[in-house]
């Protein structure tokens, strides 16, 4: 049946544009392909393909390549042959190695589905893909996305559902226009501060997460839709905070005195700061007390705040207060704090 379909192609030659052999138990891609080098369209769904075969490297023309539910094992590097590819379907494979090299030709891709599949990694070179705009990874075994695919700026989705991550890569906020971000049971303890940052983010799922608090300014993020069930999260109940006062070091005091100069401009030493920069690259990295506004940079408490969650967003049932992260400098300001901010209790 299979080679029927082929060979009736095959008769149209260069004009044939469409080949749709989903389901028929074929073991191997037709070589005969490389013959159809005006192919616009390959649906190989649903059979029993183990590998990528070589004659791809003749479908240059080739826009949609689907080889979902098949026997593959690995993203191969003949991929980078596709050069038109838009859309790559690698769903309900074995696939546990991704070539970087397949990322060198593929361009135009936009979307790029490797569902159901036992990825451990991606490769830095993904971030190649510069077209990509969907980017589905569900179903894996990733325990960590490399920063390299915050690079892609044209992505609108990122589906990374039911794998093992742990972190996100602070670049995240480089993903500016990021619309729907799916984090759905994974092993994520934070998120970033700088996921607060993506403006045109309008999904958000990190149902099933060990997450206690979310990051200040969460609040800022423009959702429609944000789903949280399943994790820890922080609940409106006073914890005693142990006062006890901290020893700090004395990188950390002299880092504050320092900024403390910079924010009232003192001359001196705003002017030697510029020679400096190792020492500027350090004090970047200072947060601002939520009491006094001064800047501190190693030691500091953490506190909790409960807002309810923006009227705009479709949430969890469950949730009626986000618990927000709030740091401050010391514990005279902790002493200072008002009603709605709570210790959290270090164990
Ligand atoms: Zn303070």
């Amino acid at each position: 049946m299979a080679e029927k379909l082929l060979i009736r192609a095959l008769k149209g030659g260069k004009s044939t544009r469409i080949i749709t052999l989903n389901g028929k138990k074929m073991k191997k891609m037709p070589s005969a392909l490389e013959k159809l080098t005006h192919l616009k369209t390959l649906n190989l769904q649903n059979n029993l393909i183990p590998k990528v075969c070589p004659e791809v490297s003749a479908l240059t023309q080739l826009t949609t390549l689907n080889l979902g539910n098949n026997l593959l094992k690995e993203v191969p590097k003949e991929m980078k042959y596709l050069i038109s590819l838009k859309k790559l379907h690698l769903f309900g494979n074995k696939i546990h190695s991704f070539e970087a090299e397949a990322c060198d030709g593929l361009q135009n891709l936009t979307l790029l589905n490797l569902n159901n599949n036992q990825l451990t990694d991606i490769p830095k070179e993904v971030k190649r893909l510069k077209r990509l705009t969907h980017l589905s990874i569900n179903h894996n075994q990733l325990a960590s996305i490399p920063r390299e695919l915050c690079f892609l700026k044209n992505l609108s989705e990122l589906q990374l559902n039911y794998n093992q991550i742990v972190y996100l890569p602070k670049e995240i906020n480089f993903l500016k226009k990021l619309e729907k971000l799916h984090l759905a049971r994974n092993n994520i303890e934070v998120l970033p501060q700088e996921i607060c940052h993506l403006r045109n983010l309008r999904l958000l799922d990190i149902a099933g997460n060990i997450i206690q608090i979310f990051p200040p300014r969460f609040q800022n993020l423009k959702l429609r839709e944000f789903y949280c069930e399943g994790n820890p999260l922080f609940l409106k109940e006073p914890v005693k905070a142990v006062n006890q006062y901290a020893v700090w070091s004395l990188q950390e005091i002299i880092s504050r005195y320092v900024m403390k100069e910079l924010a009232r401009n003192n001359p001196i030493l705003t002017e030697a700061i510029q020679w400096y920069p190792q020492i500027r690259n350090i004090l970047s990295k200072a947060r601002k007390c939520a009491i006094c506004g001064e800047f501190f940079l190693t030691v500091w408490l953490e506190c909790v705040k409960f807002v309810p969650p923006h009227k705009n967003w479709k949430i969890s049932k469950n949730l009626q207060l986000l618990p927000l992260q709030v740091l401050i400098c010391s514990y005279k300001c902790f002493s200072q704090r008002g009603s709605n901010l709570f210790g959290i209790a270090q164990l």
